[in-house]
C-alpha cells in the first residue's frame, strides 16, 4: 500500500507538511448537498477525502451543504449518511452549513458595516444585463452606493421577512470590472420564503454557495477543501470571502480542485438521476440500474469493490470517461473471493435419468467456495428428474461443443456422469424433455476409477422435485450510449436502454430458501447474484449483479 505513488492532492498535502504545516492540524471534509442520493462520482470524492483522513490520521467531517431549502430534504440526509457508512468510512463530525446561518449572518452584517456588501433591489434580469462579458467590464448597480445604515436596515428587514422573494439580494462589493466574472459583486443572500429541513422557518434569507462554503470550512477548521474542477474559478472568491473573516492564528482552508469522474453508459448528476426517478424510468433512487451508491448496493456491488475501483482510477486533473467494465471487473474480483457457489437454472429444460431409481433422493456434497477454504460444504439433492439450461443441450453439435448432445457425456457438477440418449419435442419442435442414462459409479468425490474419469463438460443443474422457483432480475446497462448526456442534438433520456431489465422465472437449489436480503451468490457458470429487498422465503427474488466473464467448462 505504501508503495502506491501519491496522487497530486496528496502531493499538495505533503508539500504543506514539508513547509511547516502541522500534521495535527490536517482536517478534511466531504460536503454533499442533500438534494439527491450519492452516486459513483461522489464515491470518488468520498474515497479521496476519507482516504486522506486515513493516510494522515486526520479527522474528516461529513458536511451537509444545505443552503437551498427548495431542493433539499431529510430523506437525502439520511440516505447520504447510510451510504457513506456502508462504503466503510467513519466521519469525525456530522456538520451542517445550516448550523452556521447565524454566524454567516453576523459576518455579513460586519461586511455591510465595512462597506463591503450592499443590498441590491434590482430584478435578477437587470443584474444579469449589468454583468458584462469576459472581455467587457460590467456596470455598477444603481444601489451600489447605498449608505451603510440603509443597507443594515434593509438586510435586517430581509431577514425579518418583510420582503417578497426576488425583491432584494445582498451582494459583496468587490469589482464590477474584475476579469473573473464571479468577482463582479457576487450575490451572498437571497430571500426565500421556504421552510428548511432543519431550520424550519427560522430563516427566510439563505446564503449562497460561495459565501457559505469557504466560511464553513473555516468554522470547522478544514485544512484542505477539495472540490471538483468547475469550482476552480470560484477559488478567488473563496479566498476573498475568507480574507474578510480570517483570524491569522487559525487555520486558513485551502481550496484545491480535481476532475469530476464520469462513468460510461450512465449519467452522474443528481439532477439527471432525479429525472429518471421522477419520470419512472427506474423504480427509485436505489433501482439496481442506477449508478447511485444505494442502487449499486442493491444490485450486489460490495463496498470493497467500489473502493477498489475508486483507488484504481485515482484522482485526475482533467475530466475523462471511465468504462463501466472496469467497475464490473472489481465487482467480480471481490465477489469471486466472497460469494458462495450455488446452482441455479435460468432457462430450464427437463432431463429424466431413466436408469435412476424413481422417488429416490440422494444428497450430494458440494463445495461452497473453492476460493475460500473456510466456506465449507453443503448438500444438494439429486433425483431422477433434473433441470439443466436449455442452451446446454443440442441434438447435434460439433466437437467444440463441450456440453450435452445426443450420444455424448457430461458431468453433472458435484454428481454423476450422464449420457443423452434421446429427446422429446412439442409440435413446434421445441425440446420438452431429454432422456439420459447415468453411470452409477461415476459420482464425484467417491474415489472410484469412474469418478475420476475425465469428460469434457460439466453442467450445473437442479433437482426438479427439490428446486425452488425464484424470480430473477437480469440487468443490463441503463443507457445504450457510452455518454448519453453529451449529445448536442439529443437528450440523455433518448438513450435509455429498453432492455435494461428482464424478469425471468428460474429454478434454484433449495439451500437458497433461507438466503437473506443482500446475500451474495455465484450462480455457477452464470454470474453473481444477490437477494433483492423484495425477496421473501415464499417469493425469492434475485438480482443479477454481474455476469461471469469466464465460466468453467463452457
Ligand atoms: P451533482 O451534479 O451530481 O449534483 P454535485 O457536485 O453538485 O454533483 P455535491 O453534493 O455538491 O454534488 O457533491 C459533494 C462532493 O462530491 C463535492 O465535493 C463534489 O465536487 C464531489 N463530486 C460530485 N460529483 C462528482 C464526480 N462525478 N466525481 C468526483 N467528485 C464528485
Ligand atoms: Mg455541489
Ligand atoms: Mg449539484
Amino acid at each position: 500500500e505504501e508503495k502506491k505513488s501519491l496522487n497530486f492532492i496528496e502531493h499538495i498535502v505533503e508539500e504543506d507538511l514539508t513547509s511547516g504545516f502541522p500534521k495535527s492540524a490536517l482536517r478534511f471534509r466531504f460536503p454533499p448537498e442533500p438534494n439527491g442520493y450519492l452516486h459513483i462520482g461522489h464515491a470518488s470524492s468520498i474515497c479521496l477525502n476519507f482516504g486522506l483522513g486515513l493516510r494522515y490520521s486526520a479527522p474528516v467531517n461529513l458536511r451537509f451543504d444545505d443552503t437551498n431549502p427548495v431542493k433539499e430534504e431529510k430523506e437525502y440526509v439520511d440516505a447520504i449518511k447510510r451510504d457513506v457508512s456502508w462504503l466503510g468510512f467513519t466521519w469525525d463530525s456530522e456538520c451542517y452549513a445550516s448550523d452556521y446561518f447565524q454566524q454567516l449572518y453576523d459576518w455579513a452584517v460586519d461586511l455591510i458595516r465595512e462597506g463591503k456588501a450592499y443590498v441590491d433591489s434590482q430584478t435578477s434580469e437587470e443584474m444579469a444585463t449589468q454583468k458584462g462579458t469576459p472581455t467587457e467590464p460590467g456596470t455598477n448597480s444603481p444601489y451600489r452606493d447605498r449608505s451603510v445604515e440603509e443597507n443594515l436596515a434593509l438586510f435586517k428587514d430581509m431577514k425579518e421577512g418583510k420582503f417578497p422573494e426576488g425583491s432584494h439580494v445582498l451582494r459583496a462589493k468587490i469589482d464590477m470590472a474584475a476579469s473573473n466574472m464571479l468577482m463582479r459583486d457576487p450575490i451572498m443572500y437571497r430571500v426565500l420564503h421556504k421552510a428548511h429541513h432543519r431550520t424550519n422557518t427560522d430563516w427566510c434569507i439563505y446564503p449562497m454557495y460561495d459565501w457559505t462554503h469557504g466560511e464553513s470550512d473555516y468554522i470547522e477548521q478544514v485544512s484542505h477543501s477539495l472540490c471538483t474542477l468547475e469550482f476552480a474559478p470560484h477559488r478567488e472568491l473563496y479566498d476573498w470571502f475568507l480574507d474578510q473573516v480570517i483570524d491569522p492564528k487559525k487555520v486558513r482552508p485551502k481550496q484545491r480542485e480535481f476532475a469530476r469522474r464520469n462513468l460510461s453508459h450512465t449519467v452522474v448528476s443528481k439532477r439527471k438521476l432525479l429525472q429518471l426517478v421522477e419520470q419512472k424510468v427506474v423504480s427509485g433512487w436505489d433501482d439496481p440500474r442506477m449508478p447511485t451508491i444505494s442502487g449499486m448496493r442493491r444490485r450486489g456491488y460490495t463496498p470493497e469493490s467500489i473502493r477498489n475501483f475508486a483507488d484504481t482510477i485515482g484522482i485526475a486533473k482533467r475530466e475523462n470517461l471511465v468504462d463501466v467494465s472496469l467497475l464490473e471487473f472489481h465487482v467480480r474480483e471481490d465477489l469471486n473471493k466472497k460469494a458462495p457457489r450455488v446452482m441455479a437454472v435460468l432457462d430450464p429444460v427437463k432431463v429424466v435419468i431413466t436408469n435412476y431409481p424413481e422417488k429416490n433422493t440422494e444428497w450430494l456434497k458440494a463445495e461452497n467456495n473453492p476460493e475460500d477454504e473456510g466456506a465449507g460444504y453443503r448438500e444438494v439433492p439429486f433425483s431422477r428428474e433434473i433441470y439443466i439450461e436449455r442452451e446446454d443441450f443440442r441434438e447435434e453439435a460439433n466437437r467444440k461443443f463441450f456440453r450435452l448432445k445426443l450420444g455424448g457425456e457430461v458431468r453433472l457438477k458435484n454428481g454423476y456422469i450422464i449420457k443423452a440418449e434421446s429427446c422429446t419435442k412439442d409440435a413446434d419442435g421445441n425440446i420438452t424433455e431429454i432422456q439420459c442414462t447415468y453411470d452409477p459409479k461415476s459420482k464425484s468425490g467417491s474415489g472410484t476409477e469412474e469418478s475420476l474419469r475425465k469428460v469434457k463438460g460439466t453442467l450445473h443443474w437442479v433437482s426438479a422435485e427439490h428446486a425452488l422457483e425464484a424470480e430473477v432480475r437480469l440487468y443490463d446497462r441503463l443507457f445504450t450510449d457510452e455518454s448519453p448526456d453529451t449529445h448536442k442534438d439529443k437528450e440523455f433520456l433518448d438513450f435509455v436502454n429498453p432492455d435494461s431489465l428482464k424478469v425471468i422465472k428460474a429454478y434454484v437449489e433449495p439451500s437458497l430458501k433461507s438466503a437473506q436480503v443482500e446475500d451474495h451468490f455465484q450462480f455457477q457458470r452464470i454470474g453473481y447474484f444477490n437477494v433483492d429487498k423484495d425477496s421473501s422465503e415464499s417469493n425469492l427474488v434475485f438480482n443479477r449483479t454481474v455476469p461471469l466473464r469466464d465460466s468453467w467448462a463452457k
